[in-house]
């Protein structure tokens, strides 16, 4: 069984973005910059966002970290956007999901100019990724691409199955790996809670990416030997025995179904970082492309 390194391998993009960053800036041109809009105190979102944050320091972007209150009305939200979207300096941004429950997140979503959506979500940008046209991928599916092509690993023809249809997850990524490319050209059955005899599907899987949010869901009499499995979920559970009082669990049950996979992600340090890295070239990207 290969351990499929997302910390590694988005060190190893990181790295190659702080190159390039130090090219423009040995030419004289301005570096990108990335904004984070996080609405609220969520615990785990705070975490993001400072990952996010921290991340384009380390590659050498400018960011700005826009903090605004649980109770920001959903129209003071949108002038916020309008003002990003105008703000000449601002390559891309972010607004951190999930948002409180009075504001309406597709409005939010729709709301962020194409060209700086670099998270990948405005419906313009998943247009043009179906009729694969130049767009920036979402975030996540667009990471798990990456680390499927920097571990080589062949997706040609395989049947993947993707748990959970989700519009920033499991619907795009079903996407992404169904299109015709050298790291697509599968197989896809796309699978959520409605899904009959899903255990006959997973065990037919030469991938499965497991985007659910239903901690150790995966069990090894699901899959078959040498599958490969990306483990996208990520949940926080009650840990006393450590220090921030939580550890996080995916949607895998890794001990047992890494004793079958060929090619599996922990958790954490799997596909979280890689979205992570995703998000830094897509900012990169933003520039490029204006
Ligand atoms: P979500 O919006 O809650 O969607 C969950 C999906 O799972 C839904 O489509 C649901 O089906 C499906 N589902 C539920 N029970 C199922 C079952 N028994 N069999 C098959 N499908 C089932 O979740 P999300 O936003 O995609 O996130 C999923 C997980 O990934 C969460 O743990 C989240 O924290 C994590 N995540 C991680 C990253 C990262 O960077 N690592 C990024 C984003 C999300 P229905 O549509 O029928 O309800």
């Amino acid at each position: 069984m290969v351990l499929l390194d997302g910390k590694k391998t988005s060190q190893e993009i990181k790295e190659e973005l702080k190159i390039k960053v130090n090219q423009l800036l040995a030419e004289g041109k301005k570096v990108p910059h990335l904004a984070a809009v996080l609405v609220g105190d969520n615990g785990a979102s705070i975490t993001y966002v400072n990952a996010k944050v921290k991340a384009c320091e380390y590659v050498g972007f400018d960011s700005t970290l826009i903090k605004l209150p649980a109770d920001i009305s959903e129209d003071d939200l949108i002038k916020k956007i309008d003002q990003l979207n105008n703000n000449d300096d601002i390559d891309g941004y972010i607004v951190q999901l999930p948002l409180p429950e009075h504001i309406d997140e597709l409005k939010v979503t729709m709301a962020i100019s194409p060209s700086k959506d670099v998270d990948g979500f405005h419906p313009e940008n998943l247009g043009k990724m179906v009729l694969n046209l130049p767009c920036f991928l979402p975030a996540t599916p667009y990471g798990i691409v990456q680390l499927l092509e920097r571990y080589k690993i062949e997706t040609s023809g395989k049947h993947c199955v993707v748990l959970g249809r989700s519009h920033i997850v499991g619907s795009p990524m079903s996407i992404l790996m169904a299109r015709k490319h050298p790291y697509g050209n599968c197989t896809v059955t796309l699978t959520h809670s409605r899904t009959k005899n899903l255990k006959e599907i997973t065990k037919s899987a030469d991938i499965i990416i497991a985007a659910l949010g239903k901690t150790e869901f995966l069990t090894a009499d699901m899959v078959k030997e040498g599958v490969v499995v990306i483990d996208v979920g990520i949940t926080r559970v009650k840990d006393e025995t450590k220090k921030s009082g939580f550890k996080l669990l995916g949607d895998v049950k890794f001990d047992e179904v890494s004793q079958k996979a060929s090619y599996i992600t922990p958790v954490p340090g799997g596909v979280g970082p890689m979205t992570i890295a995703s998000l830094m070239v897509n900012t990169f990207k933003a520039v490029e492309m204006k």
